[in-house]
């Protein structure tokens, strides 16, 4: 059985895996939302927050920041975006 990273809760689209759900460019990022003062320092557990824009959804996923892995920022910075 597959693994699931991420179900929309409103179309119940499904990511199967991190880099399914980061290369969806339907889902724009639109926040962060800090988890409050219970959270562990240096790294506050946090939510980022996506609005999945497609036509019928547009509703906004939280998804545990910890859910995404971490980036070494010591190695040469690769940009898997497309230029504009
Ligand atoms: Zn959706």
């Amino acid at each position: 059985m597959p693994g699931l990273f991420k179900r929309c809760p409103l179309c119940f689209k499904e990511w199967l895996t991190e880099d399914d759900f980061l290369q969806d460019r339907t889902l724009m990022i639109n926040g962060y939302q800090f988890a409050g003062k219970q959270t562990t320092p240096p790294f506050p557990d946090g939510y980022i927050l996506f609005t999945h824009s497609v036509h019928g959804c547009g509703t906004t996923l939280a998804v545990i920041a910890k859910a995404f892995k971490e980036v070494d920022r010591k190695k040469e910075t690769k940009h898997s975006l497309s230029p504009i």
